[in-house]
């Protein structure tokens, strides 16, 4: 791959450890790793891209999806249930899924991504219906150019054992530990600048026993590979937690090993002051989703104490059936308001919110080598057009880009560049979106 100099850049927000921002700056991208950042660079032999009139920002972060319920976007049983009501409007139609399904659900929730500025998702697939496997996401994310943390989810407490996913979608907890050791084996990749991280993920403390809670966490471990799962959500998984394990959730994940530095928790809206404490010690993180938070009426997560008190705290759009849109910077936004509303107009910056969206997002993957732009980090780099009348008139564009363009003009993951003049480079998009629609419609029928 030939060298790349991003020159010219009007605005660069590098989220390095000083937090710069640079005026007129080019980057240097060599071999995949930011090479060099400043005014007035050098690189005869490299490919140049003008980023005059541009805002470039380190790529964003996702956190928590579940790329399989891209094709179930707007269900009309599930439009305006509760958690426990909108899962089993969809476990259901999920259960007719297979692996067709989820390799263009995956496909169409990436391309998604990529569009809105993500250069790294994590992936909760927790499902396996009709010979659906894990490797039919990773698949996908290698085709679109994303680097990619699919997680081995889980559910193994059916209804006739008091669960509430149906008996159909629920496997046995040998059967799911044997598969969690293949897929590690298969695709986890240790190494630094990797494109394909495996976590493992049982689905919920409302879907898995204790005993598998445990045994994933052993595994993970012994495995150095990182954990997830959703937590404290609503009041409903409150409840649960109260009536079925006798406490919280934040003493049901640290009694069976579910915190620390290896480990992050998707949603985490009713964390009681005693837990935000409780992760801030552990350095366990939190996948904050506030569009399916309100899109589920579940509540607003508290985001401003969890980062005053020192928890890691990253972004994510959660699947697509709760949110119903994959847009990472609308995600942004979203998120910003939100604390807002609870704590008031100084709760949340714009600044501070970017910060939450790209290296915030990879201290949760554990990823310090992403995140920011410094010489030596990856080169994962977001190009803002701020010429187009969405940006026009701003006397600060770092602040505005939140409300700014909706889509990236380019986006480089690894030195690669995925998405050039607003277009995916690795895909066809309308023939993506031609697929979803069509299974889609088998899904319906
Ligand atoms: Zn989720």
């Amino acid at each position: 791959m030939r060298d790349l100099l991003i020159r010219s850049a009007d605005w660069l927000v590098t989220m390095d450890d000083e937090r710069r921002e640079l005026c007129g700056a080019d980057i240097l991208v060599s071999r995949g790793l930011i090479r060099e950042i400043g005014v007035g660079l050098d690189a005869p032999e490299a490919e140049v891209l003008d980023a005059s009139r541009c805002l470039v920002t380190p790529g964003f972060v996702n956190t928590h999806h579940h790329l399989f319920q891209t094709l179930t976007r707007a269900v009309p049983a599930a439009q305006d249930a509760l958690l426990f009501g909108w899962l089993k409007a969809l476990y259901p139609i999920w259960a007719r899924m297979g692996p067709e399904h989820m390799r263009a659900s995956a496909r169409l929730g990436l391309a998604e991504l990529a569009l809105s500025g993500c250069t790294m998702s994590s992936d909760h697939l927790y499902l396996f219906p009709n010979g659906a496997r894990l490797e039919d996401t990773i698949e996908a994310a290698t085709e679109i150019g994303l680097r990619f943390h699919p997680t081995r989810g889980a559910m193994s407490i059916g209804e006739s054992d008091g669960g509430l996913p149906p008996d159909s979608l629920v496997e046995r907890e040998a059967a799911i530990l044997t598969d969690c050791e293949r897929v590690i084996d298969a695709f986890h990749d240790p190494a630094e600048g990797a494109m394909v991280r495996v976590g493992l993920a049982p689905c919920s403390p409302f879907s898995v026993s204790r005993e598998l809670m445990r045994d994933a966490a052993v595994l993970a471990r012994d495995k150095g590979v990182r954990l997830h799962t959703h937590l404290a959500e609503n009041d409903e998984d409150i409840a649960y937690s109260l009536a079925h394990f006798g406490c919280r959730p934040g003493q049901y994940a640290e009694d069976l090993g579910w915190t620390g530095d290896d480990v992050w928790h998707a949603h985490c809206v009713k964390l009681d002051s005693g837990e935000v404490d409780l992760f801030a010690r552990t350095r366990t993180g939190v996948a904050h989703c506030p569009c399916s938070n309100c899109r589920l009426g579940s509540g607003i997560a508290p985001v401003r104490a969890m980062r005053d008190a020192g928890v890691p705290v990253g972004l994510g759009v959660d699947g697509s059936a709760s949110n119903d849109a994959g847009d990472l910077i609308g995600e942004a936004r979203q998120a910003m308001l939100l604390q807002r509303v609870a704590r008031g107009a100084d709760a949340m910056s714009a600044r501070e919110m970017l910060e939450i969206a790209t290296r915030g997002g990879a201290q949760v993957l554990g990823r310090p080598e992403c995140g920011a732009l410094a010489p030596g980090s990856r080169a994962d780099i977001a190009i803002w057009n701020m010429s187009g009348v969405e940006a026009a008139g701003s006397w600060d564009p770092v602040a505005l880009l939140l409300a700014g363009p909706r889509r990236v003009r380019d986006l480089i993951v690894n030195g690669r560049r995925v998405v050039a003049e607003g277009r995916l480079t690795t895909a066809d998009e309308a023939e993506i979106a031609e697929e979803a629609n069509r299974l889609a419609r088998d899904l319906a029928e």
